[in-house]
């Protein structure tokens, strides 16, 4: 047994869906389960059980133990989590958003942004609209200047609350 706290159940949720929660909320009271007693537990088909169970495989949050069932001769799946790897895939996880986030913060803090205010309409670099002229080449309105210090701001808490995480 094992504790999951709901901010690592949110992001399950977020990366693999509800059903691989349904499974990680059954699964880490017991030791192991059967993809059958899962799907009796979870209300879920065994299909659906089966999907997200291999979700979770691959990034072996989760491990199977094969017996043979002694009577009718076929396979029985045994599950269980995996419960270090979970703290491992989270990290990893995180480092890459960082990644991406320290990108996007590199691109918008390099670039000069121009729009024309046109819902529906892009906003447009400064290499950009100088080639068109600072004319929108969608609605043809003039495109002025526009400042993303607000965005820039809340990338760079996000960029200070993941690196906080990690370091903890
Ligand atoms: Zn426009």
């Amino acid at each position: 047994m094992f504790f999951v706290d709901d901010q690592t159940l949110m992001k399950i949720v977020a990366l693999f869906g509800e059903e691989a929660v349904k499974l990680v909320r059954v699964l880490k009271v017991v030791d192991e389960l059967t993809d059958n007693e899962i799907a009796d537990k979870t209300q879920m088909s065994i299909y659906m059980v089966r999907k997200a169970l291999y979700k979770l495989y691959d990034h072996s949050l989760v491990v199977l133990r094969r017996s043979r069932d002694k009577e009718k001769g076929w396979f029985v799946y045994h599950w269980r989590l995996q419960p270090d790897q979970f703290a491992g895939f989270i990290t990893s996880m995180k480092r890459r958003v960082l990644e991406r986030l320290k990108t996007r913060l590199r691109y918008e803090m390099n670039h000069e942004f121009y729009t024309c205010q046109t819902p529906g309409c892009k906003r447009y670099t400064f290499e950009d609209a100088v080639e068109f002229l600072f004319k929108c080449p969608i609605c043809h309105k003039p495109m002025t200047h526009v400042n993303y210090n607000c965005f820039i701001k809340v990338l760079i808490r996000k960029i200070e609350q993941i690196e906080r995480e990690l370091s903890e």
